[in-house]
């Protein structure tokens, strides 16, 4: 079968990451049925290729940016215009620190609570739990990384064929609602973005993009959320048949500056401000807000597998649940790990050893951590270890690191408390619905 369509790009990986030259792709032109059916980005059966999630992914938004999407299938009346935002790393101490007046009116004329995020508390966990709504023993994300027992290899949890659960966009689908995803970061589009009509990244914008909103602002600094968020407005503004939008931001900022510091308090009023513009953008539009987890300033990081080998156990695996492809946010290290056993007999002595660290704060087994945190067992480690307050894991040259200034990360129980908001939504449940950030978008799109 022939295709019709001249794809205007190329996908090389190199260094272990993907590099894209974006698409110049009409949605319009191109026809599914034409592609290879392993190409095909809809059904769980069919799952995407990772070059063919980006692939669609980029076409389209670069459908979007040019306008060329029919604008004849409009939002059902019936139905408000969704905003959801994922405020990557918003802890409570950043709402209280900073003058946020947009939020301060959110929470005073909407609902507010102070909410869990689920453990362990990083990024792709949290964030496919509020996308799809349901816990990670059902939507199976259960760590920025994971390691593959069968190709006996760690990778990163960022590919949509690793999401067990339909997304937001899948669900707004089923009532003739079109989504657009919106992320600072690359790796949230590969595994969110099935059932989207738009999706971006302002990480590797396409050049349409580019052209409507400037050059977007490197992925380490905070002006990339700034970029993200008038992206998002462009849509709110000239694309009223999107009825659903997620917009993730990145917690960079977060991890660079406590709440007090005037470049954080810059950056969230800053980001208070673009909400206001949003709201004025789209006066129709229910605003749901939450994070994915807090921050704290962390003094020790473990290399559980020299931990370990010092004391005479040889580890198959360990390795941190937040490492992600930043690593400038937090070096790869996170407050929970995942410790992979080379026989079942060692774990009565890795668990001694691990109990005895200082900071080590539990060491679960995987049947106990599966049942507590509400994890998919066959995708976590034999043992399941949390930090303290302080303590970090992560792969370093030493078995122990400490940082006498701190440093700024997330993954233990310390860091589930988070904001969640509300605002002008019709048939918002009651406050009692809201006990955790995945409750916050459970409710759209449902029935
Ligand atoms: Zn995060």
């Amino acid at each position: 079968m022939t295709k019709t369509v001249s794809v205007a790009a190329t996908f090389t990986i190199s260094d272990g990451h993907w590099r894209r030259q974006p698409l110049l792709l009409l949605r319009d032109q191109l026809r599914l049925h034409d592609i290879d059916s392993a190409d095909r980005p809809t059904s769980m059966t069919h799952l995407p290729t990772r070059r063919s999630v980006l692939k669609y992914g980029a076409a389209f938004a670069a459908s979007a940016a040019l306008g060329c999407v029919s604008r004849g299938q409009r939002t059902p009346s019936s139905l408000q215009r969704n905003v959801v935002i994922m405020f990557d790393g918003f802890g409570p101490e950043y709402l209280a620190e900073s003058k946020m007046p947009v939020l301060g009116q959110w929470k005073r004329d909407g609902l507010y609570k102070s909410v869990k995020g689920l453990m362990p508390s990083v990024t792709n966990v949290n964030n496919a739990s509020i996308c799809c709504g349901v816990w990670p023993e059902v939507h199976g994300i259960t760590g920025n990384s994971y390691f593959d027992e069968n190709r006996g290899v760690e990778d990163y949890m960022e590919s949509a064929e690793l999401l067990l659960a339909p997304t937001l966009f899948e669900r707004a689908a089923k009532h003739g609602v079109k989504s657009a995803l919106l992320s600072s970061k690359a790796k949230t589009v590969t595994f969110l973005l099935r059932g989207a009509e738009i999706v971006l990244t302002a990480e590797e914008p396409t050049p349409e993009w580019v052209r409507r909103l400037g050059p977007a602002p490197m992925i380490y600094s905070r002006e990339i959320n700034y970029w993200l968020l008038r992206a998002a407005i462009d849509i709110l503004r000239n694309r009223p048949d999107i009825g659903c939008l997620y917009v993730h931001t990145t917690d960079y900022a977060m991890h660079m500056w406590p709440p007090e510091a005037p470049e954080s308090k810059e950056h969230l009023e800053r980001l208070d401000e673009l909400f206001g513009q949003a709201m004025n953008a789209a006066p129709d539009a229910a605003f749901f807000l939450t994070a994915d987890h807090g921050m704290n300033a962390k003094t020790r990081c473990y290399d559980l597998e020299k931990v370990c080998a010092r004391r005479g156990v040889s580890l198959r695996k360990a390795f941190s649940a937040g490492r992600d492809r930043y690593v400038k946010h937090n070096r790869g290290c996170s407050g929970a790990a995942y410790v992979y056993l080379k026989s079942p007999q060692d774990a009565a002595r890795v668990r001694a050893i691990l109990s005895q660290l200082k900071g080590c704060e539990r060491v679960l087994t995987r049947e106990a951590a599966a049942h507590e945190y509400r994890l998919m067992a066959s995708r976590i480690g034999d043992l399941v270890v949390c930090g303290d307050k302080d303590t970090l894991f992560g792969e370093m040259d030493t078995e122990q690191e400490n940082f006498s200034s701190g440093l700024r990360s997330h993954g233990s129980e310390h860091e589930q408390d988070i904001p969640l908001l509300v605002y002008h939504a019709n048939n918002t449940p009651s406050g009692d619905y809201f006990q955790h950030n995945l409750d916050l978008a459970r409710s759209l799109y449902s029935a």
